[in-house]
């Protein structure tokens, strides 16, 4: 630490009572708690002190109203994503379908029939919730919703396997992203891990040599986030089915997305529906809510009655349970799967997943003339993301920035501070945009960020 000098502009920095008895501060009180202001003023004076002591460029007035806005604004906020990443777990994953925001807006500020029967004037359970649309949807015999995925593989493995071994692949071991592994999560269930085969093969007998007296289940897992190619092998969920029933033990699998609609028609394969899931005759599959569903974060066990009422009487299923907004918004977001055209239609990812490629090309269009000469379209590819159908690529156009003074990042930086803040993607040194997962009711709103960006 050096030690301040008589000369050090530190020692200029002006007080807290001073900064806020200027007329810019004190009017500031007006509109915001004090609690907000004496902490922007803080922060104000810190920022300086941190920067050796030089007053703000823009005056200490004017900073400590931007840092007080900043500070009252919300911090979790919508964002335009022209990642062209569909599934963009970074971004909140799925957007809702326009039926799932009615169902929430419904119940928000009222109270619901959460836990009452209404019938009997007496106590129900949230757990009948999105259990018969499930049932219909699926033709599982039974159907449990938790807070997610993750969870529900806890609680599945936590109310089939504890105290005794799960049997898994080598090659099925994965990181789902945000440290969220199998093992880790098949450790605090309380079931003990077994691994068989090798990272790239597994074969019939490895499972069949590995059970035994302790073991209660036997678990797949879909690889969700990449592709294991070259020499490999493993067993189809049919087949773990049935070497699980024949060794009178439990068989869990983790589908990761939760597709209820066959894609393949868009050229979209690979990734296994739930309907596949299902008839494979394990006991239970796992899924997400808010990946190719397309609805709230949630996750969802669907099986046999005697594993599913098993998973609703654990201890845990209490730890994992779901809240009345994420069953209003998952039951409005099934019902739509009544009619699967509507279903694709009006579920902003399956939408945005199966849109024809020359209605991309027209909101491109439009983006571009907006933007003006500083851009063209160019062709490019969209992901799907959120792990499912990895490798995946579909076929799209981009907007091409050209900024001939700013770098590719110092525009991606300017786009992040509009409002709503505009994320793009960065390819060959060019910020691009992706008309994909940008709505039709935000190109306007973009093209005037990007003109603002390469202007400023
Ligand atoms: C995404 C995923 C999960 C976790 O799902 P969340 O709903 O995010 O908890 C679990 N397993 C697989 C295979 C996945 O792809």
């Amino acid at each position: 630490m050096s030690a301040s000098l008589p000369s050090d502009p530190r020692r200029r920095l002006p007080a807290v009572e001073a900064l806020l008895a200027e007329p810019d501060v004190a009017a500031l009180l007006g509109s915001h708690p004090r609690s907000v202001v004496v902490r922007a003023v803080r922060e104000t004076i810190d920022a300086a002190r941190a920067n050796g002591g030089a007053a703000p460029p823009e005056g200490w007035g004017a900073a400590v109203l931007a840092r007080a806005h900043q500070l009252a604004a919300p911090a979790l906020g919508p964002v335009i994503n022209a990642t062209g990443v569909v599934l963009h777990t970074n971004l909140g994953r799925a957007p809702l379908a326009p039926a799932a925001i009615a169902a929430l807006r419904r119940i928000a500020g009222e109270y619901s029939n959460l836990e009452y029967d209404l019938a009997q004037g007496s106590r129900g359970s949230r757990h009948r919730l999105c259990r018969d649309l499930l049932v219909e949807l699926t033709g599982a015999e039974d159907a449990l919703v938790v807070n997610n995925a993750a969870g529900a593989l806890l609680l599945a493995l936590s109310a089939l396997a504890r105290d005794g071994e799960a049997i898994v692949s080598r090659g099925e071991l994965v990181e789902i992203g945000g440290a969220f592994r199998i093992p880790d999560i098949m450790a605090r269930s309380g079931a003990k891990l077994v691994e068989v085969g090798a990272t790239n093969r597994t074969h019939r007998k490895d499972y069949e040599g590995a059970i035994g007296p302790a073991t209660r289940l036997l678990l797949k897992v879909h690889r969700s986030n990449f592709q294991v190619t070259g020499f490999t092998a493993d067993l189809a969920p049919l087949e773990i089915a049935a070497i699980a029933r024949a060794a009178r033990v439990a068989s869990l699998f983790d589908l990761g997305s939760g597709l209820l609609l066959d894609l393949s028609p868009w050229g979209l394969t690979g990734e296994p529906t739930v309907a596949e899931g299902l008839a494979s005759g394990v006991d239970t599959v796992a899924f997400s809510g808010d990946k190719l569903l397309g609805g709230p974060q949630a996750g969802i066990l669907l099986g046999t009655k005697t594993a599913i009422e098993a998973c609703r009487t654990d201890p845990l299923a209490r730890a994992v349970r779901s809240d009345k907004f994420t069953l209003a918004a998952l039951e409005a977001t099934l019902a739509l799967y009544r009619d699967p055209e509507r279903a694709r239609g009006e579920i902003p990812v399956l939408r945005m997943l199966t849109e024809d490629v020359e209605q991309i090309r027209r909101r491109a269009e439009t983006l571009h003339n907006g933007v003006g000469k500083d851009s063209e379209v160019v062709a490019g590819d969209s992901e799907v993301g959120g792990g499912s159908f990895p490798g995946a690529k579909l076929k799209t156009w981009l907007v091409a920035l050209t900024a001939d003074k700013l770098t590719a990042d110092s525009v991606a930086a300017r786009l992040r501070r509009a409002n709503p803040p505009v994320i793009a993607r960065i390819a060959d040194d060019r910020v691009v945009l992706d008309p994909r997962t940008i709505f039709p009711h935000q190109i306007e709103q973009v093209a005037r960020a990007v003109r603002a960006a390469l202007d400023a």
